[in-house]
């Protein structure tokens, strides 16, 4: 079986299809700017050239039908015909407490992800809409919803529940969920795999460094705890976010700078993390850059995030009482030599020690940790995609 894998985002769809057989990608995409002017679709089959298609699209249903004309396209698609597609996986950001894994898309499971539009506004509703944009036009097959939460569903109350009235959380959902599910559940058990230890007998710390991030402490197959929470704003440093604060700062600044609540949301999740604080960018590749030829501000962001880390290492090594392994993923940890460096600088009290010269690697599984490391540092390259092709295959066999 065939599966398409889609990633439906306000004005974005991502996809991929994966061939089930071996589980080898057979074309990934995107179709930008969708319900926008100037969208296009970027289709890159295996082992072809890329191709670009300029053309306005209104919807997101419009934006899947063009992606399943290219899919079936003779000179650069992937499948013969759309019956090759026995299934589609949807990455859904927030399952609430409803979902504790992946689900076959009924209509029960569309009213849970319309329930969670209070709670997840800017990623649920373009995520729904790509379901019923794909139910629409391949109406004879399963679809498959896979959540960003549902991973973390096993956190325990003590982890999962913030020090307010306990109402807010009974009346409210107020809790912390965590997000980036699917990658900490894909490298955790690709880090056990690694170990050749049982996932359920492993204690790992997983770090997902991208754009967003989060970290997750897994202790016999379940998640105790991570760094997101109610939303993807608590926690590390990111590249616009500021992750963990005193609350006390947004009333403040609300009132200083004039802020409503829309503006407020805005302001900490667009313009703080490494962007406001170096005033360079939000990408670590440019703010490393600005640092190394001299620029203190950019020197100072960088500080800030890794002290933010070393202190979820800390406070994760605490909770599991210590741990076999970090894991490094995601952009920043898949690529970023320097900070897995600094990092993991100072932590042999914690029996975490690096391997400098292992460490240079790029993109790649390896174990980068000393020879006496008592904890081992994976890097591995996260495939969320793969995970919800998995699912997906699994529940429509
Ligand atoms: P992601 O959100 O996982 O796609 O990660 C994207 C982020 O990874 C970018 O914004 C960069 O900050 C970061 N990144 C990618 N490559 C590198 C690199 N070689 N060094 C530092 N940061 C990197």
């Amino acid at each position: 079986m065939k599966v398409l894998v889609v990633n439906a985002g306000s004005s974005s769809i991502k996809y991929q299809v994966v061939d089930m057989t071996d589980e080898s990608v057979l074309a990934v995409g995107l179709v930008d700017r969708v319900g926008i002017p100037g969208t296009t679709l970027e289709h890159k089959p295996v082992g072809k050239d890329k191709v670009l298609i300029k053309k306005d699209l209104p919807d997101h249903t419009a934006g899947m039908k063009l992606v399943l004309e290219v899919l079936v396209n003779e000179e650069y698609g992937c499948i013969k015909s759309m019956d090759e597609i026995g299934a589609v996986g949807h990455r859904v950001v927030h399952g609430g407490e409803e979902f504790a894994e992946s689900v076959v898309i009924d209509d029960r499971v569309k009213k849970v992800i319309k329930d969670c539009f209070d709670i997840a506004p800017l990623h649920n509703p373009p995520n729904l809409m790509g379901i019923d944009a794909c139910e629409e036009l391949m109406p004879n097959v399963n679809h498959v919803a896979v959540f960003d939460t549902a991973f973390h569903q096993s956190m325990e109350a003590s982890n999962f529940l913030y020090a307010l009235p306990y109402e807010v959380y009974e009346k409210y959902r107020v809790r912390r969920y965590g997000f980036h599910g699917t990658s900490h559940f894909y490298v955790s058990h690709r880090a056990a795999e690694m170990m050749g230890k049982p996932f359920e007998e492993c204690k790992i710390i997983t770090l997902h460094l991208g754009n967003g991030a989060s970290m997750a402490a897994v202790k016999g197959g379940k998640v105790v705890d991570t760094t997101m929470g109610f939303t993807p704003l608590e926690g590390l440093v990111m590249g616009t976010r500021s992750g963990d604060i005193d609350p006390a700062i947004v009333f403040f600044l609300m009132e200083k700078l004039g802020l409503g609540t829309t503006e407020a949301n805005s302001y900490f999740n667009k313009k703080a993390g490494m962007l406001g604080l170096s005033g360079v960018s939000n990408d670590l590749r440019d703010i490393l850059e600005a640092a190394a030829s001299g620029n203190e501000r950019a020197q100072t962001a960088l500080d800030v995030y890794y002290n933010r880390v070393k202190g979820y290492i800390g406070n994760y090594m605490a909770k599991l009482n210590g741990c076999d392994c970090l894991v490094f993923t995601a952009g920043v940890g898949e690529n970023a030599i320097d900070i897995r460096e600094n990092i993991c600088k100072d932590l042999d009290y914690l029996g975490i020690k690096m391997d400098v010269e292992k460490n240079k690697v790029r993109g790649k599984e390896v174990d980068v940790a000393a020879a006496d490391s008592k904890v081992k540092i994976f890097v591995i390259p996260t495939n969320e995609e793969l995970v919800i092709a998995r699912d997906t295959y699994r529940l429509s066999k």
